[in-house]
């Protein structure tokens, strides 16, 4: 029979995400209601290792829905990889009675979720990162918000390279994925989106730069994720050379980590909340909350971060050993899934560039 759970803590950890907060509110409120004592930890691992922690009452979670950042702050917290520090971690959900922890990060959280796990404490991750890159999921808390702010100052790019007959090479926050590059490049109407996840034909994309401005086209974006390294700036460099249009370099980057989150963060933040408490009430542990298509559904951790690796192209030796073969076709036509879904957008955004 499941243990039944008292009290749970809830963190934040790795990069901070609009609508995060959102989350922490939903989990503590309906923790709360469910008869649930919560316990918050502050700077995600670093602070269960410290004993950094707070018993959170239903006020203690008023006005945040609405702010950017994580009232619990975040911290990358090395010393959680080691036994000595989950030694420490241990010792403060002992001494609070904490048998259930939900998580909020990305996929270096989970893996911290899971070594928990594996001590007794029941954990369930959520989601939570701008850069909407952990496979599991279609949609991960502050993506969103993160192409809303990016938007708005892509915009006003546009508007001064219009006026200036100006190409913008603008890189793009989104880590190794190319997501926000993608969907922010087709929303903002850029000429080009480079990211790793499609090869690029630099030739072309020259010569759709020179046909544009012999239709008189006085504006050009080239949106370029920040994981095809050192490549943004150096192209602002070239394009000039290559083809005569006057080319400024824009970062985005933390700026589009902040603010505060969009309604789809705050509603899908608040959903996943709720859902990562009914896991925890049912019994359950070990699983991520993720998002496919529109439904809030969930994972088992090792099956999520093993999916993750595949896509990625990074898988352990021995990773897929302990799942079936029919299993591992499932996660192989997921990952073939997610990779079609991002070439069809891809393509359907250069389709329409010109
Ligand atoms: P983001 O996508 O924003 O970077 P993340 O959760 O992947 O978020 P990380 O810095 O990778 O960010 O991980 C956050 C924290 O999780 C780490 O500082 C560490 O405390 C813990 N963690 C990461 N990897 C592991 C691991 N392999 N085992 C145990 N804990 C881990």
């Amino acid at each position: 029979m499941a243990k039944k759970l008292k009290r749970i803590g809830i963190l934040t950890s790795g990069g901070d995400a609009p609508g995060m907060n959102a989350s922490i509110r939903a989990i503590t409120r309906k923790a709360l209601n469910s008869g649930l004592e919560v316990v918050a930890i502050y700077e995600g691992y670093k602070g269960l290792i410290e004993d950094n922690t707070k018993l959170y009452q239903i006020r203690d979670v008023s006005n945040i829905i609405n702010h950017g950042g994580t009232i619990l702050f975040t911290a990358r917290c090395p010393e959680f990889k080691t036994e000595e520090g989950m030694e420490k971690a241990m010792a403060t959900c002992e001494k609070h009675h904490i048998d259930g922890i939900v998580t909020i990060g990305g996929d270096g959280t989970f893996r911290g979720a899971l070594d928990l796990s594996r001590h007794g404490i029941h954990c369930i991750g959520l989601p939570g990162t701008i850069d909407n890159d952990i496979t599991s999921t279609d949609y991960t808390i502050g993506y969103d918000t993160a192409m809303n702010t990016a938007i708005q100052m892509v915009d006003r790019l546009r508007d001064t390279c219009e006026s200036h007959f100006r190409c913008n090479v603008v890189e793009i926050m989104g880590n190794n994925s190319g997501y926000i590059a993608l969907n922010v490049g087709l929303a903002t109407g850029s000429s080009q989106i480079v990211v790793n996840e499609m090869p690029l034909d630099e030739s072309r994309m020259f010569d759709e730069i020179k046909t544009g401005k012999e239709r008189k086209k006085r504006h050009y974006i080239i949106m370029v994720a920040e994981g095809v390294k050192g490549y943004a700036e150096d192209l602002a460099k070239r394009i000039p050379e290559i083809t005569g249009i006057d080319t400024r370099f824009t970062r985005l980057g933390h700026v589009v980590r902040g603010g505060s989150p969009t309604l789809r963060d705050r509603v899908i933040a608040s959903q996943m909340g709720v859902e990562a408490v009914n896991l925890l009430i049912q019994g359950k542990s070990n699983m991520v909350v993720c998002m496919h298509g529109e439904e809030i559904t969930s994972m088992d951790i090792e099956y999520a971060l093993t999916l993750d690796q595949m896509y990625k192209g990074n898988l352990k030796p021995g990773a897929l050993s302990k799942y079936s073969i029919s299993t591992v076709e499932e996660m192989k036509d997921f990952c073939t899934r997610k990779r079609e879904n991002f070439a069809s957008l891809y393509n359907l955004a250069l389709d329409i560039s010109q």
